[in-house]
């Protein structure tokens, strides 16, 4: 599947598809209750996938909102329904259908019952902000899988991936193919802790946005790790080529300048990965007191 099928696919299953869901259940008249009552249980449990799963920064993110306020008016126009139906028994072919909307209720259920416990974690330890100059926005963040796909590697559970937004979007484009169309692009890192610089790779070549193109060999690209006073380590990844301004070694206060956002690595599209770890396993971070996930938005301080 080349990036431009996966980019139609994703407007399909993300846009395209819950708007047409909710626009069909706001307007459609059901019949009997049963498929009132399937369709209330159909849309609350689809709201939350719909509403956190799609990385909105890459179709729009004001329409994650238009998308559920859709379905909050999908769910009250079923009250109406329900006023005006009975419980009336009908054909197999409606059963059909009712048992299609209970199938995917189950699955989206199951999956909400994932992207809510995204939200629960550890005790976190707060850092400032990593960037500093504009809106930032979380690609993939949380303590499960349903909100972060890092939650498949240990150590990595709480890693956020971050890109900066402008008036909603985080490119010129849904998936353009030049680096510098990401607004994150080059954005200058800071360290988040006081600490010791005790890793840095620098030389790798920053790769084209690209689904299918990425360095699995050097997963975090250029990087630096550092030992952070508090007592953990802290891997900030896919720095642009040459860009790293800290050496091995080098003792860092909170605020340094480590490098420019690049896209070397285990990397699909320019953005920053974070993630703190102590002894190989996952370490808890908030954002100026705020624990992130999935399409969060900060500011840069
Ligand atoms: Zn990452």
């Amino acid at each position: 599947m080349n990036s431009h099928s996966i980019v139609i696919t994703a407007l399909l299953i993300y846009v395209i598809i819950p708007v047409l869901l909710g626009t069909y259940f706001l307007l459609r008249r059901a019949r009997d209750r049963w498929t009132v009552l399937f369709r209330i249980v159909f849309l609350t449990t689809a709201l939350p996938v719909f509403f956190y799963v799609p990385s909105w920064a890459m179709f729009w993110y004001p329409l994650r909102y238009i998308i559920a306020i859709l379905f909050i008016a999908g769910i009250f126009k079923q009250f109406v329904y329900w006023t005006r139906t009975g419980w009336y028994a009908q054909g197999i072919v409606h059963w059909f259908g009712k048992g299609t909307l209970i199938g995917f209720a189950i699955l989206f259920g199951l999956v909400s019952i994932d992207v809510f416990s995204a939200f629960n974690h550890p005790e976190c330890v707060d850092v400032p902000a990593p960037l500093h100059d504009g809106k930032y926005v979380v690609i993939q963040g949380g303590s499960t899988v349903a909100l972060n796909y890092h939650g498949f590697v240990e150590e990595q559970r709480f890693a956020l991936d971050i890109v900066k937004m402008k008036w909603g979007w985080r490119a010129s484009g849904i998936f353009p193919p030049e680096n510098d169309r990401y607004y994150v692009w080059e954005d200058s890192v800071f360290s988040v802790c006081n600490g010791t610089v005790i890793k840095v790779v620098d030389s790798l070549p920053d790769q084209n946005p690209s689904l299918t193109r990425f360095d699995s060999i050097n997963p975090a690209g250029n990087h630096v790790i550092v030992t952070c006073d508090k007592g953990f380590n802290l891997l900030y990844a896919h720095f642009r080529q040459g860009s790293i301004a800290v050496k091995e070694n080098d003792t860092i206060s909170k605020g340094a300048f480590l490098g420019l956002v690049g896209n070397s690595g285990n990397s699909t599209e320019p953005h920053l990965h974070i993630h703190a770890y102590k002894d190989s396993k996952p370490v808890a971070l908030c954002i100026d007191g705020r624990w992130l996930v999935r399409n969060s938005r900060f500011e840069g301080n």
